[in-house]
């Protein structure tokens, strides 16, 4: 494969750095007079660029920082932690800012604008929070993750320290950012492999006929057999579940041809369905057509905005058991939820699900050793996103009416499974998991995470509600 090395820094001049540092004349009395003394950038309150920059993706959950820092360089972002040690509060690096829980807005902004270039997802979203969490896209089955890409990444610590970590320099930390990034440091630089694009992409849909539960198991059943033994490397494809039904998604990696080779006697064999919306793309189309009239490169301020609660789940290939019992509840409980916008019983409220095929035997993410980095779901084949959007008013607050929907959905799957056959993915993060949330995002990565912390940031500076704990130094270690 070609393998071109592309490198972000978003325009840092590294020598130079040194001789940007201002020393304090004298000890700070705030945060911000801190950070002045240091020179380092800041948004004032109460003013457009700080009301911009604290603005969360999902108003659902807004949070007020301490301070908002902008730095320009490796030094201001060294300079930034060293104030917020000092002053006792958190760093939260924030990159595209779309955290589904507000994650990258708890105390300090230290933002990173580097272009994303090679995966499939909504052009605004940040590389930075993207790749160090997972990072899947409809190129993941054919290349893998955003994060396996990754070859060095450029991070400053705790200790206001500043090191490039590799596969061979500081091996622990760079496995450990690549997958649970937000809680080891701020990333600055990263650098990615590259793939060469293929000529030729099919975009195409199909409205399956599942219109009851037999049909739904039964055809769900077949789905998974497909993708675990035969969905060829060239395809991405994920179904999808909503008030309309039951729909394929999918990106073939070649031309129209060859894509209907494999779609139309997969279609036949789940029982018919509607063959619609091939498009052929080359590279940059396909980018476009999954922006869906939004500008693929982002500009600021970004003003698009949602409300919702979102959850996930990463599973092996399901019983039919969870699949019956998935199928129950969409037909008896969650489609009582269903509305049209400003109508029904929940008038402005859309939800919808996602179900990627994401392992598999030809799945290039299944294929890297699962120990190579910290994303903890290699030996899982569907990756879920629940989504419930308001599309005005708040979100419900009663349990019953708001978050119960989609507990539902996951309790209706994991219900009928063994922990090791499920988890979570934390790039759709749900706040409702604070207190279990290592567990069932990183599963078997635990304990290793929680030394790589305790060794770079042992007084949890990096700090968020889902992150990564340090492990306890015992008392003979110390
Ligand atoms: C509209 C939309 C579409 C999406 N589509 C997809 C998709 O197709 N596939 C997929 O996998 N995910 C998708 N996501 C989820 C997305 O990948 C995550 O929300 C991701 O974490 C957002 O990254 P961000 O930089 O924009 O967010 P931020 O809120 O800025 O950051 C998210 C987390 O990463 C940390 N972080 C950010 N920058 C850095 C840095 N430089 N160094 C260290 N830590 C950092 C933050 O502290 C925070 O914890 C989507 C999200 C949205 C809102």
């Amino acid at each position: 494969m070609h393998s071109p090395k592309l490198t972000s820094n978003g325009g840092l001049a590294p020598l130079l750095l040194p001789l940007l540092r201002l020393l304090p004349l004298a000890a700070a009395s705030t945060l911000e007079s801190c950070l002045e003394s240091y020179s380092v950038p800041f948004n004032e309150q109460n003013t457009t660029a700080w009301d911009n920059d604290a603005a969360p993706f999902n108003t659902r959950l807004p949070y007020v920082p301490a301070a908002i820092a902008v730095p320009l360089t490796t030094a201001h972002i060294e300079d930034a932690i060293r104030c917020a040690v000092e002053f006792g509060v958190k760093v939260n690096p924030k990159s595209g800012g779309h955290s589904y829980a507000s994650l990258g807005l708890g105390v300090l902004d230290t933002r990173v604008y580097v272009a994303d270039e090679f995966s499939i997802l909504a052009s605004s979203v940040g590389i930075g929070g993207h790749v160090l969490h997972g990072g899947f896209g409809m190129s993941s089955f054919t290349h893998g993750l955003a994060l396996d890409a990754i070859t060095a990444l450029t991070v400053t610590l705790a200790n206001s320290t500043t090191v490039r970590a590799t596969a061979s320099d500081h091996p622990d930390l760079f496995w450990a950012l690549r997958g649970a990034g937000s809680s080891m440091g701020v990333v600055s630089e990263f650098e990615f492999a590259t793939f060469e694009p293929p000529e030729e992409l099919t975009h195409f849909e199909v409205q399956l006929g599942w219109n009851d539960t037999e049909s739904v198991v039964e055809g769900w059943l077949e789905l998974q057999k497909w993708g675990e033994e035969e969905m060829p490397r060239e395809m991405n494809m994920r179904f999808g579940v909503d008030g309309r039904g039951v729909r394929l998604d999918g990106l073939y990696h070649g031309g129209l041809e060859d894509a209907e080779e494999v779609v139309l006697p997969l279609v036949e064999r789940l029982g018919g369905g509607l063959f619609t919306g091939n498009v052929t793309y080359d590279w940059l189309g396909q980018l476009k057509g999954y922006a869906a009239g939004e500008p693929i490169n982002s500009t600021r301020p970004y003003r698009a905005h949602e409300k919702f609660y979102a959850k996930s789940l990463t599973t092996r290939a399901l019983p039919r058991a969870a699949i019956e019992s998935f199928t129950d509840y969409f037909f008896n409980n969650a489609s009582t939820f269903l509305s049209d916008i400003g109508g029904g019983d929940f008038p402005g409220r859309v939800w919808w699900l996602l179900i990627d095929i994401q392992g598999g035997a030809n799945s290039r993410i299944s294929e890297i050793p699962a120990e190579s980095s910290a994303y903890a779901h290699r030996d899982k084949l569907l990756l879920f996103q629940f989504y419930d959007r308001v599309f005005f008013g708040d979100y419900p607050e009663d349990e019953a009416e708001g978050y119960a929907l989609l507990d539902g959905f996951v309790e209706s799957v994991t219900s009928k499974l063994d922990e090791d056959d499920w988890g979570m993915y934390v790039n759709y993060a749900d706040p409702r998991t604070e207190g279990v949330a290592e567990e069932v995002y990183y599963r078997q990565n635990v304990g290793r995470l929680r030394e790589v912390k305790a060794a770079v940031d042992p007084t949890d500076v990096f700090y968020n509600p889902l992150g990564i704990k340090p492990a306890e130094v015992s008392k003979d270690d110390s």
